[in-house]
């Protein structure tokens, strides 16, 4: 007989440490339980003796990180009575939101900088049929927007100042665990608006406390250069990167990320656009693992501290891939020579010289 248990979701696998009951309905779509894949190729490339492992969020169900913290949220606020949430977003939280508010038979109501959501994200968030509203500003003003109107209309807010949001995302931590058998030496990670950093910090100090793992990680955030608002050490005004979905200059979780940085012994630090575009692609070439680009900010940077020797050999480390490459397929394809290849005749001996031009 089969001892395999079948989860169906992190809520079902990790329900002792979330706030549920067992009356409580739970929303969900078979999120969390991700890949956690070392890395062969590229340690190589960087001639150091470490592990590298990336835990690739991307696989979640509509395709990023977000959704660990959506079924929690989503959960709790149908539980709660509320018929729509609504949240300000770069892109992913709003198709995560948009997802689970159709599972769930409530609405969606998304705030979305104008022009500045990659297409994947766009399309999804139509698909699932969220009421999108378009503001001609920035995440950061779309944030402040939510929270305001949140206290004139019957929506619940479902941005990462939601506490359910951080409970749902400290689960990844806990996967973490109980696929290596102990927490890593460093956990490498994109930070926008800081909630995430926020929960894998609370899920690996709850581990710790409960004797789960020996250590804490060292936590280590990285931003990309126009939106670097704690390496800078004060909020920014007008954030830019391609790498959109960490776009933001004023993050929610401000404290909590000072706090998860001082007491693991972290730092921040940032990225141009061009290494977090190169680290995406290097990933891609060498490991065949395809992340959008904010997400590549956490290998960039475990990269750039490892040659550095800041992370030194023997580590074990861990960079969390936030989502899909799939997400922004024109920053893909405009960084890619081969983007529009030649077309030649359908016949064998065409086909024969194009494979052996390229040998
Ligand atoms: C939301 C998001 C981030 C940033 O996470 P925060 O919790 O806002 O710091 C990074 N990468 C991707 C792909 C995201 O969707």
């Amino acid at each position: 007989m089969s001892t395999h248990k079948h989860y169906t979701g992190l809520i079902d696998r990790y329900k002792d440490r979330l706030p549920v009951s067992a009356s409580t309905r739970i929303i969900s779509l078979n999120e969390g339980n991700t890949p956690l894949i070392q890395l062969q190729n590229i340690p190589r490339l960087l001639g150091k003796d470490v592990n590298i492992y990336v835990k690739f969020e991307g696989l979640n169900p509509t395709g990023s990180f977000k959704d660990r913290g959506m079924t929690m949220a989503v959960t709790k606020a149908v539980e709660e009575g509320s018929q729509a949430i609504i949240c300000a977003s770069t892109g992913n939280t709003s198709a995560s939101a948009a997802a689970y508010a159709a599972r769930a038979g409530i609405k969606a109501f998304v705030l979305i900088p104008d022009g500045k959501i990659a297409l994947g994200k766009l399309a999804q968030t139509l698909m699932y049929n969220a009421t999108i509203i378009q503001i001609n500003g920035n995440f950061d003003q779309g944030m402040e927007l939510v929270k305001e109107v949140a206290e004139h209309a019957p929506v619940t807010i479902v941005n990462s100042i939601n506490p359910y949001r951080i409970d749902g995302q400290k689960t990844a931590a806990f996967e973490i665990v109980d696929d290596l058998g102990f927490a890593p030496d460093y956990h490498c990670l994109p930070v926008g608006n800081a909630g995430n950093i926020t929960a894998y910090w609370k899920g690996y100090t709850e581990y710790a406390r409960d004797r789960v793992c020996g250590n804490r990680p060292i936590m280590c955030g990285y931003q990309a250069a126009g939106a670097a608002p704690f390496v800078a050490g004060h909020k920014i005004d007008n954030p830019e990167t391609i790498a959109t979905a960490i776009r933001i200059g004023n993050p929610q979780s401000w404290d909590y990320a000072w706090a998860a940085q001082q007491e693991s012994g972290g730092w921040f630090d940032k990225f141009t656009d061009a290494e977090i575009l190169a680290a995406q692609k290097l990933l891609s070439q060498q490991e065949g693992i395809f992340c959008e680009p904010a997400s590549a900010t956490s290998l960039a940077g475990a990269m750039r501290d490892i040659a550095s020797g800041k992370i030194p050999e023997g580590s074990t480390i861990v960079c969390t891939l936030t989502g899909m490459g799939l997400k922004d397929p024109d920053t893909a394809i405009s960084q890619c020579a081969a983007a529009h290849p030649v077309t030649i005749e359908a016949n064998l001996d065409a086909v024969k010289r194009a494979i052996l031009d390229t040998l």
